[in-house]
């Protein structure tokens, strides 16, 4: 029988082309390899941080119930439950994997003084001291209880606040609490969820 490479690539990957051109089923092996390569790990479902579309996705974590082991995400797929992404991920979303395990992602915040071309490390607990005391600093500066014509704004518009794909619904109403709290107008969300 003539197998064409077109069918021989749509058989390896749904194993009906294959099953015809060589006699035998693949489909069992294919879903062992799949089942070996996320055998024993834990499953934690999340968004895709790369765009607005916000596809849900599933990470694979190898390890974390072990002592003395470092858990490792070994394997990152679509989730086949989400009605956003039924599954899929694109040609970004499906290298997630490579975006949490990476030497060069930042783990630990970094700050840079005014006038200075040095970034170092700092600790958690300096670097949100640091933030809470500039963010109150310029409430105390630019809060509007009232505009010109003496009506009540409780308004700050010398901050403005972003968030990202991202960021849960749970974070986005606490964001939102957060910065009615603060006055602040100016907020945008890539998130569309
Ligand atoms: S998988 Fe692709 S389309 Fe989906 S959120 Fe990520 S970058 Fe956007």
């Amino acid at each position: 029988m003539q197998v064409s490479r077109r069918s021989f690539i749509k058989g390896a990957l749904t194993g009906g082309a294959v099953t015809t051109a060589f006699g035998f089923d693949v489909r069992p092996a294919l879903a062992q390899a799949r089942e070996l390569k996320i055998a024993r790990t834990t499953e934690t479902h999340s968004i895709c941080p790369y765009c607005a579309v916000a596809c849900s996705v599933i990470i694979h974590t190898l390890g974390d119930k072990a002592h003395n082991v470092t858990p490792s995400v070994v394997h990152v797929e679509g989730d086949p439950d989400s009605p956003i992404n039924r599954g899929a991920l694109c040609s970004k979303g499906i290298t997630l994997r490579q975006f949490v395990v990476n030497d060069r992602r930042l783990t630990r915040p970094l700050y840079r003084a005014p006038g200075s071309h040095e970034w170092k490390t700092i600790p958690w607990d300096e670097a949100l001291e640091r933030m809470a005391r500039l963010i109150k600093n310029s409430r105390d500066a630019g809060f509007e209880e009232k505009d010109a014509e003496g009506r009540v704004v409780n308004r700050l518009t010398n901050t403005a606040m972003i968030g990202g794909c991202t960021d849960t619904n749970e974070i986005n109403y606490l964001l939102g609490k957060f910065r009615f709290g603060l006055g602040v107008v100016a907020y945008e969300n890539q998130a569309r969820l």
